[in-house]
């Protein structure tokens, strides 16, 4: 055996995306103690960009030292006791993850339903509230990363609220590619991922407890059967001040990369990111649509940082993909589920949405496709750039 030697790839999938050079530098600097007051201060560092992130001024703000399905479950195990029920909306895979973390912590979970590739439908979600007033959550994917679909938070959360009940949202691939309001939307706990639109190395999960939710926990019947994500304990490595005790080692180095990645966030400005992944968005339509390719979630609900292709008939979905990745060095996602086969993911995530990116992607997908007859070539590349340019 040798050392590692990853290759480099241009990552346009659904995650995780192009690391920056800068979070990866960071992440070679020397291991300090992670009870060290030079760390404890960094640490202070990230929890005030993840409130900046986030827009909320939430003290309980931290990363959890696992992956966004971590986040989740922190949410979940947290949140739900025993006998309660939990409305779950569900248009895609990860608000079937939901349900299985409402059932393993002993809820019931009520299902929203919406076809794969939709918004959540708000009028859904009340009429379950109103069917299901004894619900004390509900839940949702901000924005489906199976299927490029986001759904309206701000509304969700009213209609909760309206009911006295919280919400969960999953903003693992909205954050930092598309406006997240915690506070504004009163988004009581919200869970994040850094590998999407943060660009930066997988394996942390960003949250964020509002009051409401705060309450609910520290004033729960039953222990929360998870030791490692009971935020009773973590409050106090996580919480302000000298007071940190030891909870468990924190991934010190991981932390020195979404201290950066979150620094490089605040540099360029959150709206300009948005605006950012808007604005490239388009240009990548526009570049598909040239070659004839069709973006399958309807205009209003389509995510920019992550688009969903329908995959022409007669090609073949994965013999295009093992050559976008073994001659160019190129990944971009499969369909899952239901739309296994049927579609691509295109994503333009953080550091990935790039102008070099996209017309990378729109020659390498013209080279691929072109032998197959079944899109238009020597067109996208020059669409793509008179939307860069207008
Ligand atoms: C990627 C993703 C997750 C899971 O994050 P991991 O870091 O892979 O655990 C959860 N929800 C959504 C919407 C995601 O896109």
């Amino acid at each position: 055996m040798r050392p590692f030697t990853p290759p480099v790839r241009t990552l346009l999938g659904p995650g995780p995306s192009d690391v920056h050079p800068r979070v990866l530098e960071a992440m070679s600097r020397p291991t300090i103690g992670h009870l060290d007051p030079r760390f404890v201060a960094m640490m202070d560092e990230v929890k005030e960009l993840l409130q900046y992130a986030f827009r909320t001024r939430n003290a309980l703000t931290l990363p959890v030292s696992a992956p966004g399905s971590a986040g989740m479950e922190a949410c979940f195990t947290n949140l739900v006791e025993p006998g309660e029920t939990v409305i779950v909306c569900q248009n895609g895979v990860f608000g079937g993850r939901m349900k299985e973390n409402v059932e393993r912590c002993g809820g019931t979970a009520v299902i929203v339903q919406d076809d794969w590739g939709t918004a959540v439908d708000p009028a859904k979600v009340e009429a379950a509230l109103a069917g299901h007033p004894e619900a004390k959550i509900v839940a949702f994917v901000h924005a489906e990363t199976s299927t490029g679909a986001q759904s309206d938070a701000q509304r969700i959360a009213a209609l909760a609220h309206a009911r006295g009940a919280l919400v969960i949202a999953d903003t693992v691939t909205s954050l930092g590619g598309t406006p997240v309001e915690v506070d504004a939307w009163g988004l009581d706990a919200v869970y994040s991922g850094t590998q999407k639109c943060l660009s930066c190395a997988p394996g942390l999960s960003p949250v964020t407890f509002g009051e409401r939710a705060v309450h609910k926990i520290r004033n729960r019947r039953t222990k929360v059967q998870s030791w490692f994500l009971d935020l009773n304990l973590i409050m106090g490595y996580w919480g302000s001040g000298q007071r940190r005790a030891y909870h468990h080692t924190a991934p010190v180095n991981a932390l020195y990369g979404l201290h950066e990645a979150l620094l490089i966030l605040h540099e360029e400005g959150i709206e300009n990111a948005w605006a950012r992944h808007r604005r490239h968005h388009v240009a990548l339509r526009a570049g598909l649509e040239a070659m004839g390719l069709r973006l399958v979630v309807a205009e209003p609900d389509r995510l920019p940082q992550l688009n969903a292709v329908a995959i022409p008939d007669g090609v073949e979905d994965a013999a295009v993909r093992t050559r976008l990745l073994d001659e160019l060095d190129l990944e971009i996602g499969a369909g899952l589920g239901d739309l296994a086969g049927r579609i691509w993911r295109i994503g333009l995530m953080g550091r990935s949405s790039r102008p070099q990116n996209i017309l990378y992607c729109l020659a390498a997908l013209e080279a691929v496709l072109g032998g197959t007859g079944t899109v238009r070539t020597g067109v996208a590349v020059a669409a793509a750039e008179r939307a860069l340019a207008a």
